[in-house]
């Protein structure tokens, strides 16, 4: 493989450190141009040292000190603020995993597509919130927009670009997350710690919460709307509590194929690492015989009405799916917070989206500006359950 060169948005992360874990196995084949992070100093400056970065950005501008301190006496340059977070973002590279969480991604995100390399694309929500306008820079430019979200990445090793027509149906798998069996009592109870401790996965705070009341599955259902070019009614979910089918799809003739694989998300980003070619991974192989039996369940919708609401935002379009995933982030912090019960996380969402409908933004600006609009509504109404 000729070797590539790499940027990582969200380095510091769950999903950038597997990125770099991967790097670090296969040195000769990629040179970190830039890495950025939020807060975490003293992570990016370690990763920026150990892989030669030429840069290393910090979002929090006030952390600029801090890093130049951390850098003081190696060649890593440092920035700091959300602009010189874009710019990295469009620092040319050939390969850039979008792996910031929340709408925070969004900016950096556009500029990587708008930069035309290979972007490999973990950032859910910035798809959610603005898919049409991503998808578009990414035709306009050439950009290749690679799935890393697992289920996306293996619809899309399974899926027949050349034949979309051919393509029935889109199944996402669904843990279930940890309270996939609890009764709603028991679930209205559940505290931080009980929903970030997910069953298969090891993940970000955001993103666990998200798939105990699996809105994460219905951020997932736009993110294959904007992905794969079939219509919404052709997405299914099914829960699939092992997580070793990642996803399936389905053709015209009955044929139904599916990726499998262990619960590690450093076998998605491996294949958008090496795409298109493969390349080899510690990760724990598949012992069918070990697992034994597969199990699979209709998702319930009346204990997990995230699902439902996600669906209707993508049925109604517009600027609801930005809405809706404003609407979680800022009900999923506080949660995190211990200002709302998990149960509130879902009633805020179908409040703030039931309050208003703005037309569909044209420009990652009007994006920022509905996400903006929804986190103040949803702040309101987590204000009122709070006192
Ligand atoms: P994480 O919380 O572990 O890491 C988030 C990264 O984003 C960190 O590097 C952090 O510094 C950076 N960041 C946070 N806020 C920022 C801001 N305001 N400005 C700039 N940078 C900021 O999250 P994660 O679990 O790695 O998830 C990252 C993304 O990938 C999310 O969108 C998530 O939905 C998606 N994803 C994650 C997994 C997983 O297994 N972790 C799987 C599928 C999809
Ligand atoms: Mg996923």
């Amino acid at each position: 493989m000729t070797r590539r060169s790499l940027t990582i948005l969200g380095a510091t992360g769950s999903v950038g450190r597997s990125t770099l874990d991967l790097v670090a196995r296969n040195r000769e084949c990629y040179q970190v141009v830039a890495l950025t992070a939020h807060k975490d100093v003293a992570g990016l400056a370690a990763q920026a040292k150990a892989f030669g970065a030429r840069l290393a950005v910090i979002g929090d501008p006030a952390l600029l000190g801090a890093l130049e301190a951390a850098l003081a006496g190696s060649d890593v340059q440092a920035a700091a603020g959300p602009e010189a977070v874009d710019e990295a973002a469009a620092s040319g590279a050939d390969w850039t995993m979008a792996a910031i969480v929340g709408t925070a991604g969004l900016k950096p995100v556009m500029r990587a597509l708008e930069a035309g390399g290979t972007v490999a694309f973990a950032n859910k929500e910035a798809l959610v919130s603005a898919g049409a306008l991503m998808t578009e820079a990414a035709r306009a430019s050439g950009a290749t927009l690679l799935p890393v979200d697992s289920e996306h990445n293996a619809v899309f090793q399974c899926f027949d670009r050349a034949r979309p027509g051919s393509v029935r149906k889109i199944i996402l798998t669904a843990s279930g997350g940890p309270f996939r069996t609890w009764p709603l009592e028991r679930m209205r109870a559940a505290t931080p710690a009980e929903a970030v401790a997910h069953p298969n996965w090891s993940m970000g705070a955001k993103i666990s919460v998200d798939c105990a009341t699996l809105m994460n599955k219905g951020l997932e259902l736009i993110e294959a709307y904007h992905l794969f070019p079939v219509g919404a009614e052709a997405l299914d979910v099914v829960v699939h509590p092992q997580s070793v089918i990642h996803s399936l799809v389905e053709y015209v003739d009955g044929s139904v194929l599916a990726q499998l694989g262990a619960p590690d998300m450093r076998v998605p980003i491996a294949h958008t690492l090496a795409w298109p070619e493969r390349m080899e991974t510690p990760c724990e192989r598949l012992d069918l015989v070990a697992i034994g039996a597969l199990g699979f369940e209709a998702p319930d919708l009346g204990r997990f009405p995230a699902l439902g609401l996600a669906r209707q935002a993508l049925a109604e379009g517009g600027a609801k799916p930005a809405i809706l995933n404003a609407a979680n982030e800022i009900a999923v912090a506080s949660f995190l917070e211990s200002g709302i019960g998990f149960l509130d996380i879902a009633a805020v969402v179908g409040a703030v989206l039931d309050r208003y409908a703005p037309p569909a933004p044209t420009s990652i600006d009007e994006v920022v500006e509905i996400d903006r609009e929804a986190r103040r509504v949803a702040g309101e109404v987590t204000g009122k359950i709070r006192n």
